[in-house]
């Protein structure tokens, strides 16, 4: 069993953009913008031996918005960039019901059954108040990635920004006993610095 981080997609990995005013997902290649810093901040967390998921909810796919081709081409490019294990979308709205859609925890409880991922050793990091939700319902400690859209609610940390979270994860990756047991000959800076 291991420790997974679960990473939302848009305004976490891939930069937000506004329809209407309200953040929104890309609907084209053009408005799929890697977020700058995120290959660094995703390699601290590889190169520390942590599983790393994209769990990202998609309705425009539902809404027939955006073509699955188009999502599909997203995710080839961002695998290309980032280190990332696997990618889960759900591709539904609300009145599909499904158990994938976030709040809901089906991706996490998907993923931690297929790689036997310890959900209670795990985070999921995401910018909206249902990820913090579906993390929570998962068994995961909750990072948020403070913004103006959003409230804290259900995040058990709050940071700036994506490198800050990855900072917290890693900081209680050395604090657990059995992690640091685990990942002995990995053991290094923060604890060579003294933390
Ligand atoms: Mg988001
Ligand atoms: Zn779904």
């Amino acid at each position: 069993m291991r420790p997974a981080v679960f990473l939302d997609r848009d305004g976490v990995l891939n930069t937000v953009i506004y329809r209407d005013g309200r953040p929104a997902s890309p609907r084209g290649l053009e408005e799929f913008v890697l977020e700058p810093g995120a290959p660094e901040a995703l390699a601290r967390l590889r190169d520390a031996g942590w599983l790393l998921f994209v769990v990202t909810n998609q309705p425009d796919i539902s809404r027939g918005l955006l073509q699955p081709s188009i999502l599909a081409a997203m995710h080839r490019e961002l695998a290309r960039c980032l280190p990332l294990d696997e990618i889960l979308a759900c591709p539904h709205d609300d009145a599909d019901g499904c158990t994938c859609r976030k709040p809901r925890p089906g991706m996490l409880l998907d993923l931690a059954r297929r790689w036997r991922v310890s959900l209670d050793r795990s985070f999921m990091i995401g910018d909206q108040d249902r990820d913090m939700q579906c993390g929570r319902a998962a068994g995961c400690a909750t990072i948020q990635l403070a913004r103006p859209y959003n409230t804290g609610q259900g995040a058990d940390h709050r940071v700036a920004c994506l490198d800050a979270a990855v900072t917290l994860v890693l900081g209680a990756e050395f604090s657990d006993p059995r992690r640091t047991q685990l990942h002995g000959d990995r053991v290094h800076g923060p604890l060579a610095a003294g933390d």
